[in-house]
């Protein structure tokens, strides 16, 4: 395939869309299979996550060289936990979780799963071991049955369902005139924002992969799609070793660690608890987006 769309213009689209952001990278994979630049070494082996035990040791990177983004950081998830990344706006957060994808490498530093750097296992192993709810769900133009059971090729409609419940989605499927088999995408059922992200969760349910990471999306859902959503999500990320690239610190209350990026670097690091008790940076954005929250509950909820 590579070979056949490799003069055409759409393949730089495509790569230029995925280099924007996380948007349903896993999708967008197969039709471009991976950046150029990212070649499984010679010999890789196949990446064995018996924990999920995610390290990130002194990484730094710049997407051009003279315009470093991460600084050295260096995080470490145990494996079943959670971390949640906060910080500014252009800090570097989905950066490092593209870094963990591997969608491009450090120019120093390491990051390991389960003791093995993953520049030196299969990418495909790598990948298998991830699973992603980006921002923005792409779908397909097929079937909502297609679109959950792409998270694991060969589902039966049986595991589709339970991946559906899962997500919370079954009873807006039920409720479809054809179901399972109901068009969706472009040329079919437009889908609403909460709902494909809940298709993104399905998917990652039947993918089952030991790690996790949720992009939360920038743009708000209304309020009460949105905890109907973190739920899920929680139930989902449960047993998972989980990074959550958060922009709402409300949602992140509960992580088992949190980790503040200011401009490339780890500013603070600990529990809610602990960085609202150090009155820094946390603490500063808490306050402020506390007073965000206050303001939209007298002005009336956005969506
Ligand atoms: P936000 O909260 O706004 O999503 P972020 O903390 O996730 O921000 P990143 O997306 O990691 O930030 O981006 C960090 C910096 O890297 C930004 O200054 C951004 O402009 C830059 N950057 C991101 N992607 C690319 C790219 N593909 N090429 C060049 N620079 C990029």
């Amino acid at each position: 395939l590579m070979q056949l769309f490799r003069p055409l213009d759409m393949l730089g689209w495509v790569y230029r869309s995925i280099r924007q952001g996380l948007i349903d990278m896993e999708a967008m994979f197969d039709l471009t299979d991976t950046p150029a630049e990212i070649v499984d070494a010679p010999n890789a082996a196949a990446l064995t996550v018996p924990n999920g035990h995610v390290r990130f040791d002194n990484v730094a990177f710049g997407y051009e060289p003279e315009r470093i983004i991460l600084k050295g950081v260096s995080l470490d998830v145990p494996a079943g936990t959670s971390l949640a990344v906060v910080g500014p706006s252009g800090a570097g957060k989905s950066t490092l979780a593209r870094l963990l994808y591997r969608f491009y490498d450090p120019t120093s530093g390491h990051i390991s799963i389960d003791g093995q750097d993953i520049a030196t296992v299969t990418q495909a192993s790598l990948r298998a071991a991830i699973g992603i709810v980006p921002q923005d769900t792409v779908l397909f133009n097929d079937t909502i049955g297609y679109n959950i059971g792409y998270g694991r090729e060969g589902s039966s409609q049986e595991a589709i369902e339970e991946a559906a419940r899962g997500a919370a989605i079954d009873g807006f499927i039920a409720a479809l005139p054809h179901g399972y088999d109901s068009m969706v995408g472009e040329r079919g059922l437009k889908l609403s924002g909460g709902e494909k992200q809940r298709v993104a969760i399905a998917r990652t349910l039947l993918k089952d992969p030991p790690i996790l990471i949720l992009d939360e999306a920038t743009s708000a859902l209304d309020s009460r799609t949105e905890e109907a959503i973190q739920s899920t999500l929680s139930a989902a990320s449960r047993g998972r070793t989980t990074i959550i690239i958060a922009h709402r610190l409300s949602t992140i209350v509960g992580a088992d660690q949190i980790a503040v990026l200011d401009a490339g670097e780890v500013a603070e690091r600990g529990t809610h608890a602990e960085l609202l008790a150090k009155n820094g940076l946390y603490a500063e954005l808490w306050a402020r987006q506390a007073a965000e929250r206050e303001l939209e509950e007298v002005v009336g909820d956005p969506a």
